[in-house]
């Protein structure tokens, strides 16, 4: 009779199985380390199974196999896995454009390039050429800000949350900074208004009511310790309804009666007016600075559609103080980044060339046909696949994401998959798991994929990967 113990005695050790052949192969393209893991996470795997057999209803024969050969082969899955990229590209079905857990905005051509050419050689990140002494690194894209917005100065570091601390730590340390209490944002991954003043140093001076706040409550709140107003874009929500926010341009006269200046963090940053686009209720950078902001703040990665980064405009006044603060060093701008945001801004000076050539602009702007035409091309590369789904296009929306234009609901045409004898579950889980991993949303029993965040390229892939899964699923049914 078979015991525990006996199974036990039959698992290999990790030092014979690399004696196998297929073993030594692995060795030349891996390396050794993970081979060694992968092999030990195999044998650890039948282990625990046998461990777990419950010897008082008998042994009965293994229903799994300890034979070398089957180890190797769950030890080849493993190693396949530990020997990926941990983070890496995945295909975003999920029509939502600034996706924030999928890396936000995705780059253009040029900004692509311009990275990999700074990150390949030296550069002049901080160096002057013209005059052969040492350069600010800022300085790369301050001019070319100017220009676009028409801000008297500018700076950038590493992300908007940085921008906003740094910015109420220089202006408003050990003062009071008053904001609306209809505008004490919470951005996901924790970053709330409240804290971040906190850890600035800046007192919050909250005024007015959740839904309604007017002039004269910030006017009332002024007093010798107010160092500055603060407005904050509700970027991810919009109290509608009964309701009042200060626009800027008012605040800006009371800063002006009061001698204070006043700070807008406008959260995604708008370079072009998106209403030519048929999207309202983004303003523009431009626009906060015409209604006479002070300093403005916003992300590089939202829907400006570049890499990672905090910008500022505004008067130079205050972006010398800033840019002068300490801790500017601590949260500076990387060289790949600036790389990346330098050529993204420079798409701006041709309005119609960053529509078609700024992915974030250009999935925002796509027309319904557009997005039509790869939905019809997905699923006419489905419909023979199988008999164990239902393929059709249907009416959906898509959205902005990247906490910005909460309200709109972008029109867009989707592929809806219906699994036949399989979940959407199971269905979703294997599109996730893929390689690359295909990201979609499950509706009423329905995959459903939304083409308007599929690149072009990545529509084969789509196809193909579904075709795979689908023929995998179908051998266990
Ligand atoms: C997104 C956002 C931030 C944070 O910007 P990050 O670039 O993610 O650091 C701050 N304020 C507002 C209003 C935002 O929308």
């Amino acid at each position: 009779m078979k015991t525990k113990e006996s199974y036990l005695r039959q698992l290999p050790s990790v030092d014979e199985l690399l004696k196998e052949a297929v073993v030594l192969k692995w060795l030349e393209e891996h390396p050794r380390a993970l081979v060694l893991e992968a092999l030990r996470m195999a044998i650890e795997e039948k282990r625990k199974s046998v461990l777990k057999i419950d010897e008082a209803k008998g042994l009965q024969p293994l229903a799994f196999s300890l034979q070398p050969e089957n180890i190797i082969n769950r030890a080849e899955e493993i190693l396949n896995t530990l020997s990926q990229l941990n983070l890496r590209p995945v295909i975003n079905a999920t029509g939502v454009i600034v996706h924030t857990n999928l890396g936000r905005s995705i780059l253009s051509e040029g900004a692509v390039k311009n990275i990999e050419a700074v990150a390949k050689g030296y550069s002049n990140l901080e160096y002057d050429i013209e005059k052969g002494e040492r350069g600010k690194r800022y300085h790369h894209i301050e001019k070319l800000l100017c220009r676009l917005t028409g801000a008297e100065a500018g700076f950038v570091v590493n992300n908007n949350a940085a921008a906003v601390l740094i910015a109420l730590n220089t202006l408003a340390q050990n003062k009071e900074v008053i904001v609306s209490r209809g505008e004490l944002v919470e951005i996901g991954g924790s970053f709330r208004i409240p804290e971040v003043m906190e850890r600035s140093n800046a007192r919050l001076r909250e005024v007015g009511a959740t839904n309604k706040t007017h002039l004269k409550d910030y006017e009332k709140a002024v007093n010798d310790n107010t160092a500055l107003l603060l407005k904050v874009h509700t970027s991810n929500y919009k109290i509608v309804g009964f309701a009042k926010e200060v626009a800027i341009s008012e605040l800006v006269g009371l800063g002006k009666k009061k001698n204070l200046p006043v700070m807008f963090d406008l959260g995604s940053g708008c370079l072009i007016d998106l209403r030519k686009y048929g999207i309202e209720g983004e303003p523009t950078v431009s626009e906060a600075l015409d209604a006479g902001a002070d300093i403005i703040t916003f992300s590089g990665d939202k829907l400006l559609g570049g890499p990672q980064a905090g910008l500022f405009v505004g008067k130079k006044k205050y972006i010398d103080m800033i840019v002068n603060n300490p801790l500017s060093r601590a949260i500076r701008i990387d060289k790949l980044t600036l790389a990346g945001l330098e050529a993204t801004l420079r798409e701006y000076l041709d309005e119609e060339k960053a529509v078609k050539n700024i992915p974030t602009l250009y999935m925002l702007c796509q027309t319904l046909p557009e997005i039509e035409i790869k939905a019809v091309y997905i699923a006419d590369g489905l419909k023979t696949a199988s008999n164990r789904f239902e393929v059709s296009v249907i009416d959906e929306t898509s959205q902005s994401g990247g906490g910005a234009l909460p309200l709109v609901n972008l029109q867009t045409k989707v592929v809806a998959i219906l699994p036949k004898g399989f979940s959407a579950t199971a269905f979703e889980e294997m599109l996730r798991k893929n390689n690359p991993p295909i990201i979609g949303r499950i509706k009423e029993g329905r995959i459903l994929l939304d083409p308007r965040t599929i690149q072009r390229d990545e529509l084969d892939t789509v196809i193909n990967s579904i075709r795979d899964i689908v023929s995998r699923l179908s051998a266990y049914l």
